[in-house]
């Protein structure tokens, strides 16, 4: 069957488009009424993910993608109520403007500082979710085995979007120690006293410089590296943790992705050094299932859409 997209004959659609939904989407079947919102979007694989799950629920809406810039996100939230949407998901770079812009959003939200997943409510107004997070936890216990309340976690990239929620999930998960790592220490520092101030947590919550000498010393002490900067993203990036011995015990998670599956330069170089690794693609699986359920209250079908993201880009 074709995609929503293909049938309408376009994979991304504009805040234009937004203003006169129905003519825009005229000849999407079945009707477009859920989208991912970025800038730029046109390489999200959320919609095959999506359309899936919801063809296989028999629900009568399909998946796309908004290209909408940071300054026409407030019009956006405005349309999208009107042009009859069930949701939307964000990625960069609103996650954390949106806070501002919806009429409620969820305690676990607010305190990880990024929404990533709307849902339309029956009055119409725009409630905010956060599923990286959540996502990200799933995705651990899925892959690993394991639970982020009993490990030690070293974040790398901490200042960002990404690595702000996951740390705020690790310490909402009470896991042990948490280390903040960041290439601008000062962001690192920052989330670690908003952590500490928000949560009665029995969490250690250290702040470190990105330097080598700081990473090795810690490396003991930690059970689970994440890498959530963008090192790995870049075709001829290496690995974050280049030039230092990673510990065949150590659990390694990178949230870069390949659509081409390949596997990054931290997974390969954590392979390699016997350690066991896995790449971004779970946690966006487990993200988007986790919305899907915000916005069904069922559970999502998630081997399909695991199947669905297996496929090569068209
Ligand atoms: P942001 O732009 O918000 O943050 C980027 C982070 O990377 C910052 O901490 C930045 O440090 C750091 N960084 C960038 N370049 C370097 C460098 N050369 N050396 C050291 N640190 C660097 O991006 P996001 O947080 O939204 O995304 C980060 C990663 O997370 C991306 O790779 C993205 O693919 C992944 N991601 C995966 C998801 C999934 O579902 N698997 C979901 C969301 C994100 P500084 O603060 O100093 O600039």
């Amino acid at each position: 069957m074709a995609s929503a997209e293909e049938n309408a004959g376009r994979a991304v659609y504009t805040l234009a488009d937004l203003r006169d939904w129905p003519t825009a989407t005229a000849h999407a079947r079945p009707p477009l009424r859920l989208a991912v919102i970025g800038d730029p979007v046109a390489h999200s694989v959320s919609p095959p993910m999506h359309n899936a799950a919801l063809a296989a629920g028999g629900i009568d809406a399909g998946y796309t993608r908004l290209h909408i810039r940071p300054d026409e996100l407030a019009a956006a939230f405005r349309l999208i109520t009107r042009a009859g949407f069930i949701g939307v998901n964000l990625t960069l770079p609103h996650k954390v403007a949106a806070l501002s812009l919806l009429d409620a959003v969820d305690l676990h939200a607010a305190t990880l500082g990024a929404i990533n997943t709307v849902r339309v409510n029956a009055n119409g107004r725009l409630e905010g979710f956060n599923t990286d997070g959540p996502g990200f936890e799933r995705a651990v216990r899925a892959d690993f085995d394991a639970d982020l309340r009993d490990l030690r976690v070293l974040v790398l990239g901490a200042g960002g979007g990404a690595g702000r929620a996951l740390a705020a999930q690790c310490a909402l998960a009470g896991c042990p120690r948490l280390v903040l790592v960041n290439r601008t220490v000062e962001k690192a520092r920052a989330l670690a006293e908003t952590l500490r101030s928000r949560r009665a947590s029995q969490t250690e919550i250290l702040a470190l410089a990105w330097d080598a000498a700081a990473l090795a010393a810690a490396l003991p002490e930690t059970d689970l590296v994440v890498n959530a900067s963008s090192i790995g993203l870049k075709p001829g990036d290496g690995s974050p943790l280049a030039g230092l011995a990673i510990p065949p015990r150590l659990l390694v998670f990178d949230t870069v992705y390949r659509t081409d599956h390949a596997p990054t330069p931290l997974v390969v170089a954590a392979r390699h050094g016997g350690a066991r690794a896995a790449g971004g693609m779970s946690m966006l699986l487990h993200q988007g299932a986790l919305a899907f359920e915000h916005w069904f209250a069922r559970p999502a079908p998630l081997e399909l859409m695991r199947q669905a993201l297996a496929r090569p880009p068209s």
